[in-house]
């Protein structure tokens, strides 16, 4: 599986919703849990509290153990791919000879394929990101079975929907930022700040609750407490918490003098 990046040299055939594809997997597939060596995850907010939470672990602990840092090609963003094992296929760390590990709480890319999704790629020419694609991998036999589905009855079936949902803030923080002219660049400070919020979840609610910051906002006290318990509240908050800082979109009261984190040194 090679994430969600079309071939850069390949204009990928532009799909919508209800554009119609034949396709099957199962583990008679000759080809089976192929996809899931030398592959290139991008990992989604989303995907990391259940995947953390699945494996027992903090946030913080899963990235240590189970993904690479990197910057998003064009958008100047920091991102976490899957880290796959050091063997000769490459290996998701989570495939195993009858299938995937965590497949209940698979990421956004894998419940996706074979289709890549135009908002999570980072290249040239994912302008518009409205559209899918076809990741087209050669060793992928799925599109020889007869099971016709459009995209909305696939998205639906692998649960994705949930995942675009949740993520949702993410992906309008990444496009947002994909349209600002390319010599406008975050400080290392707000590019650690996005990075926190959008991936640490554990180290986030700690910077909530444990800094100053519920002294320098005004918040209202129901919606404190429920992100005190409500991990995908935090993150929702985190999500415009960060479009306010970063695009001055939303609405934000700061208590009396205090400097906006992207303004602090
Ligand atoms: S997480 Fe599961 S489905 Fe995704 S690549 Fe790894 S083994 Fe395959
Ligand atoms: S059919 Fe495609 S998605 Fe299914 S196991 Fe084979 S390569 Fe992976």
């Amino acid at each position: 599986m090679n994430t969600n990046e079309p071939k850069a040299h390949i204009q990928p055939v532009r799909l919508g919703l209800d554009s119609r594809f034949r396709f099957r997997c199962h583990k008679d597939v000759a080809c089976f849990t192929k996809c899931c060596r030398g592959i290139n995850i991008v990992l989604t907010p989303y995907d990391i509290i259940r995947l953390k939470n699945r494996l027992g672990l903090s946030s913080t602990e899963f990235l240590a153990l189970y993904t690479v840092p990197q910057l998003f090609e064009k958008t100047d963003l920091p991102v976490v791919t899957l880290k796959l094992l050091d063997d000769e296929a490459s290996s998701c760390p989570f495939v195993r000879e009858d299938g995937c590990l965590v497949y209940q709480d698979r990421p956004t890319t894998c419940r996706y394929y074979p289709l890549g999704v135009a908002s999570l790629s980072h290249k040239e020419g994912a302008d518009d990101d409205s559209f899918f694609f076809f990741v087209n991998e050669p060793h992928c036999l799925g599109f020889e079975e007869k099971k016709e589905w459009t995209i909305r009855e696939w998205r639906t079936d692998q649960g994705v929907d949930i995942h675009d949902e949740i993520n949702a803030g993410w992906t309008d923080l990444v496009v947002r930022k994909r349209s600002f002219p390319p010599n406008i660049k975050l400080t290392e400070k707000t590019k650690r700040m996005f990075f926190t919020t959008c991936y640490d979840i554990d180290q986030f609610k700690q910077f909530v609750f444990e800094s100053t910051f519920l002294e320098r906002y005004e918040i209202d006290p129901a919606e404190v407490e429920k992100m005190r318990t409500d991990e995908l509240a935090l993150l929702e908050f985190g999500f415009r918490w960060l479009i306010w800082v970063l695009f001055k979109i939303g609405e934000f009261k700061q208590k009396q003098g205090n400097p906006t984190p992207a303004d602090a040194s």
